[in-house]
């Protein structure tokens, strides 16, 4: 079956290749076998296809990168090594970050950028850093009572919208939120209007305090801006999900708290004002599950060092 998808996929049928797709979602390592026979092929996207490949296909992938034959293909390639997290891709991409590999001058960002295609960075102390959980829960959503003391958004004096209210001591929470080294209450409360225009940070405390960062910097093409109502629903803990990477980004149920997150657009995990470094993920709220006819999805980020969190946005 997984080799009819394939032939499917190489004949550039869009339906074999969402088909791969959710398997490598639900049980990426039920690809493992056949990664080489897909590389033969050239299907090329999209790369977390390649998430559990092993050292034979990640080698391939380095050496044809190496032999420089296929420049137009490096961002694929390099998004599949990314996604691969494997030691020979990580050690590959910190040898190109200082010896380019032909076609480099045509990327928008550094090679070892790559690596937040796959949840992962190489931090100041060149050490490797996972920005995402390996266990994820679903989010479901339930109604929530605006707080009496609810503060409002400085730029367009909306009711701040708690994205997420949570606490290590739930065993998920815990689980879900064990990368971030987060322990104690967590609560993220954002713009759901103007996050969807810019990352809006927050600072936070194990307490359960918030509070809009006041570096947050407003877009100048936003204009005078009327309150909306934020969504009445937030969101809390329920099943355990089966793979890490279920989060989806456009299906109602798509909600996730821990595991990888389902971007529409390119990866985009904020830096931290605090340090600069890349913020670990916490989750994903998609728009289908607030709202009927919802689009996008937020995302939710944390720093626990510099404590800061943020909300970002993306949509099709
Ligand atoms: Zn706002
Ligand atoms: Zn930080």
């Amino acid at each position: 079956m997984i080799e009819e998808l394939i032939d499917r996929a190489a004949a550039e049928d869009d339906s074999a290749i969402e088909e791969l797709t959710v398997i490598a979602d639900s049980d990426p390592e039920k690809l493992a076998p056949y990664l080489g026979s897909l590389l033969d092929r050239d299907v090329l996207w999209p790369g977390k296809l390649y998430r559990a490949a092993d050292a034979d296909v990640v080698r391939r992938v380095v050496e044809r990168i190496d032999g420089g034959g296929t420049p137009d293909r490096l961002n694929h390639l390099l998004i599949i090594l990314a996604h691969t997290a494997h030691p020979l891709a990580e050690s590959a991409m910190r040898r190109w970050s200082t010896h380019p590999p032909a076609g480099a001058d045509k990327l928008y960002v550094g090679v070892l950028d790559y690596a937040r295609e796959g949840g992962w960075t190489v931090g100041p102390d060149g050490r490797r850093r996972d920005l995402c959980g390996g266990t994820a829960y679903l989010w479901m959503m339930r109604e929530a009572p605006r707080r009496a003391d609810g503060g409002t958004c400085p730029w367009c004096t909306s009711p701040l919208w708690i994205a997420a209210e949570l606490d290590t001591a739930d065993p998920a929470v815990g689980a879900a939120l064990a990368h971030t080294g987060w322990s104690g209450r967590l609560v993220i409360e954002t713009c759901h209007f103007c996050a969807c225009y810019a990352t809006l940070y927050s600072q936070v405390t194990p307490a359960g305090t918030t509070a809009w960062w006041a570096g947050n910097t407003r877009p100048d093409y936003l204009g005078s801006l009327e309150a909306e109502d934020p969504p009445s629903l937030t969101p809390i803990p329920g099943a355990v999900r089966h793979s890490p990477y279920q989060a989806s980004a456009w299906d109602r149920g798509g909600s996730t708290m821990g595991g990888r997150p389902d971007w529409i657009q390119d990866a985009e995990h904020p830096d931290c004002p605090g340090c600069g470094q890349p913020m670990d993920y916490v989750g994903l709220i998609g728009g289908a599950d607030l709202d009927e006819y919802g689009e996008g999805a937020y995302y939710l980020h944390l720093h626990q060092p510099c404590g800061f969190a943020a909300v970002n946005y993306q949509q099709s």
